[in-house]
């Protein structure tokens, strides 16, 4: 029997959300996340993937990983510490290891576990963390999950920042301090300051941890927004995932070898979950190695960022101030950003709409992601879309 208290609790906040039109209703895509999706049996040109570099269907993967089902079978058996940490698994690190530039790696089976395990194993109640305050969901649970005084710092401000750390430092009240950030943000496409950032956490000692879930293999010619900058050797935590440019799934920190030793003994996710499949494991292997080998599929994405870019900015849209290939389309209103990208899924395009509570109110956006593996013709197609309905709805 269901209980009274859970019934009412769920029919009363579902009905809410549905009256607030805060309901999301999830589409389920027939066959492969590519450049062109299915839904509903109708094809439409996919802008809303985070496959910026195709890898999810590309046929080296997969080859790779059907030959991982035969040789490894398709579950990896045990948790990491028992005698599930088969030799696939630590190829990956290895090779993840050499494409960051650190000393080691120590995989997780995604980004967001990857947050939960990593802070928590070095930041505790005793301790206090900066954080960016547009960090993604998975850093602040991470971080709610350690029990340190979390400090929020205005977006990208240094000033804030170093006004912060200089207080918690010079407090007294902690025995270690964390600045935390994302790489790249993913509703502007900003990327973080690290050059700033490092300055001031060399000068009052803090740990340093950047999520590059949307820098890696975008940036730093696909290193990340680390190599970006050349400071792999002044962030301790370099956290990635390997569900984005990479097209798998699974997360990773990359840092000294020591830090990885401590992660190993103390990060709950890896000691008490199992880790990816033996297919995951070499799959993305594959794509570092490919990574590594050409910059072919990294220079591809920016050309076609560009271009979609371009295309938006002389139909008359406001694209913001993105730095990486997240293109928002800055619509302002949040029911002329919804009916907006209503309209394109009719014109067969598919891009979200992002309104307030993601983005502050009044600054709804269509996001647009473009990948390596769109063609001229699909980026033109979409544009098209987006010129006939800016001018219908009067938005250009
Ligand atoms: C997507 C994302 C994650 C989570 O990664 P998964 O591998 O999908 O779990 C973590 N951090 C940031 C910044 C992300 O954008």
């Amino acid at each position: 029997m269901t209980s009274k208290v859970l019934q009412s609790f769920l029919r009363e906040n579902i009905s809410d959300l549905k009256a607030r039109g805060l309901y999301n209703e999830i589409d389920p895509v027939q066959g492969a996340n590519g450049p062109v999706i299915n839904i509903d049996s109708q094809e439409l040109i996919n802008l809303s993937s985070n496959n910026y570099l195709g890898l999810a269907t590309d046929s080296r993967l997969k080859e790779v990983a059907k030959e991982a089902v035969d040789s490894h079978g398709v579950g990896a058996g045990a948790v990491r510490t028992i005698n599930g940490t088969l030799d696939l698994h630590l190829e990956l690190e290895k090779k993840l290891a050499a494409f960051k530039g650190t000393e080691a790696v120590i995989s997780y089976q995604s980004g967001f576990n990857c947050n939960m395990a990593a802070i928590s194993a070095v930041m505790d109640k005793n301790d206090a963390i900066l954080s960016d305050e547009l960090n993604h969901a998975s850093i602040i649970d991470g971080c709610r999950l350690s029990r340190a005084k979390i400090i929020r710092f205005n977006h990208s401000d240094m000033d804030d920042l170093r006004a912060k750390a200089k207080e918690a430092t010079e407090s007294g009240d902690y025995n270690k301090v964390m600045v935390i950030t994302d790489g790249v943000f993913s509703m502007d496409g900003d990327i973080a300051k690290l050059p700033g950032i490092v300055e001031i956490a060399e000068e009052f000692d803090l740990i340093t941890y950047v999520d590059d879930a949307h820098g890696s293999g975008v940036l730093g010619k696909g290193a990340g927004t680390v190599k970006h900058f050349g400071l792999q050797k002044r962030i301790d935590f370099q956290m990635g995932t390997l569900s984005k440019a990479i097209g798998v799934i699974g997360g990773y920190v990359a840092g000294k070898a020591e830090l990885i030793d401590w992660l190993k003994v103390r990060s709950r996710p890896f000691l008490f979950s199992t880790a990816v499949s033996p297919a995951d494991a070499v799959a993305s292997t594959k794509a570092v190695e490919l990574l590594m080998a050409s910059t072919d599929l990294n220079e591809k994405l920016w050309e076609n960022s560009d271009y979609l870019k371009d295309g938006l900015k002389k139909l008359g849209f406001d694209i913001g101030e993105s730095e990486t290939p997240i293109t928002p389309c800055i619509l302002g209103d949040e029911k002329d950003t919804q009916a907006f990208s209503k309209r394109l899924y009719e014109e067969g395009v598919y891009a979200k709409s992002i309104v307030f509570p993601t983005v502050p109110r009044g600054k709804g956006r269509v996001r647009n992601m473009p990948t390596a593996a769109h063609t001229k013709e699909m980026l033109d197609e979409a544009l098209k879309a987006y010129e006939k309905i800016g001018k219908e709805l009067g938005l250009i």
